[in-house]
């Protein structure tokens, strides 16, 4: 079966597994004690470094196939009282450690990071100075809206010490762009990546999206085009999930011709082709990397993890998550923080945290996260290494989903031998679909849970 017939194969709705169980599964009872007392718990002495992530949720406009926590406004006053939440949060999260833990890596997400200004950026970051020690060769990143974001702001980050910078682009075309509410040129995206570069920025990378309204194969191909002459060091190219019943601004698009299945499956497959004809290699699922960039070495390595960020070089052996929507894991739990800012505020300023639901992690559940994380992110599963770690034998405890495996083996997706499950090359833009056969959870996938893995 070619690359063509296989993705319409395994086009199907599935998880991202940037956790697991993934958040469907999660409960609401887990709240506010749970998470204290496991932060006591965990952080009774000093660990492994840790990671952080920071949720900032403003944007000036909405662009209609947006799926993230965000809150639109245009005022600015916004972000003060919500810093100090903020800041009031990670003096809360810190104080209930009995010591200081060390960051390994920093991601500040959103909305729009940059919504704040530049003096909200330096108070923030000091903040996280104060309460945290920050590893050697830490990675600390931030995503950047490139119409809104500023020279000034950039260098501010870089000499805060930020080294790692995400540019939401999504498609070039002119007709795309006004169909959802995004007007970037080229131009203006360029000269952004060009700043970064200048001033020092790292592992640089550009989302794009397919699936968007009035896209069709020629005009992503010149975005692909125009992409690819940029030379970012990593691209991801993210399936646009229209979920109207989760997200009802999405409805707005429906005015608009949407690319079909086909020709979604069309597009997706010339860009695979022409990011690893031109220089790019396949990190996993939708990800791609230049040969010569850290995410594509740390394969190589064995070193790749996978966090609700994405893809990292980073590992923490924990995650705190600060603001709305942020979710964290600490000691094998999982904990959200409530999704609507000025709640988020009010929670933090009353109880110091805000954490609405999380999981605690079944035995079965550990078991099965790490066998997703070997797969996404190593994309080799040694029966040893699980004998190793859970004392049991592989094959007869998951006689059933090796059975499953067998159509992804003879398709020439990954290869079952004597000791270890390996995904080749071409397997991993499959990745989603093999971790599927190991989610106990996933008996019904449904469509309006999940975006489509391809
Ligand atoms: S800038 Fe990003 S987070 Fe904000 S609305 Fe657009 S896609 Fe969503």
């Amino acid at each position: 079966m070619g690359l063509k017939e296989l993705i319409k194969k395994y086009s199907t709705s599935g998880p991202r597994y940037t956790s697991y169980p993934t958040a469907p599964q999660w409960v609401e009872t887990l709240e506010i004690d749970s998470y204290r007392e496991q932060l006591k718990k965990i952080f009774s002495e000093k660990t492994e470094p840790i990671s952080l992530y920071i949720h900032i949720p403003f944007c000036e406009a909405l662009c209609y196939y947006c799926g993230c926590n965000i809150q639109i406004t245009k005022d600015h006053s916004r972000s003060r009282s919500y810093l100090q939440a903020l800041i009031q949060e990670l003096k809360t999260v810190t104080g209930v450690m009995k010591t200081r833990q060390t960051l390994s890596q920093i991601s500040w997400g959103g909305g729009t990071p940059t919504f704040m200004t530049c003096k909200e950026i330096e108070t923030l970051h000091q903040a996280t100075l104060e309460v945290f020690d920050i590893a050697e060769g830490a990675e600390v990143s931030i995503e950047i809206d490139p119409r809104v974001t500023t020279r000034e702001q950039l260098s501010t980050l870089r000499r805060l010490g930020f080294n790692r910078v995400s540019l939401g682009v999504q498609d070039f075309n002119e007709a795309v762009q006004k169909a959802v509410n995004r007007i970037q040129s080229v131009e203006l995206t360029c000269e952004m990546l060009n700043y970064c570069r200048e001033v020092g920025f790292q592992g640089i990378n550009f989302d794009l999206m397919y699936g968007l309204p009035l896209q069709t194969r020629d005009s992503f191909h010149k975005t692909l085009e125009q992409v690819i002459s940029l030379r970012p060091d990593r691209i991801a190219l993210y399936n646009y999930a229209h979920l109207p019943s989760l997200r009802p601004h999405q409805k707005i698009m429906d005015q608009f011709e949407m690319p079909d299945i086909h020709d979604r499956l069309a597009i997706f497959t010339e860009a695979y082709q022409e990011f690893t004809q031109n220089g790019y290699r396949s990190i996993g699922m939708d990800h791609f990397a230049l040969e010569t960039d850290e995410l594509f070495l740390a394969i190589e390595k064995e070193t790749l993890y996978r966090n609700f960020m994405g893809y990292t070089v980073k590992r923490g052996s924990a995650m705190i998550g600060i603001g709305a929507s942020a979710i964290g894991e600490v000691g094998g739990s999982y904990f959200q923080n409530i999704r609507e800012a000025k709640i988020y505020e009010e929670s933090v300023v009353s109880q110091g945290l805000a954490s609405f639901r999380g999981c605690l992690l079944t035995q079965d559940d550990e078991e099965r996260k790490w066998i997703i994380q070997q797969l996404m992110c190593k994309f080799i599963l040694r029966f040893s290494d699980y004998k190793a770690l859970f004392g049991k034998d592989f094959k007869s405890q998951f006689e059933k989903e090796l059975k499953d495996l067998s159509d992804f083996s003879s398709e020439g997706i990954l290869t079952v031998s004597f000791e270890a499950i390996s995904i080749s090359d071409l397997g991993r833009v499959f990745i989603r679909n093999i971790a599927m056969v190991f989610d106990a959870y996933l008996t019904v996938p449904t469509k309006a849970t999940y975006s489509k893995t391809l």
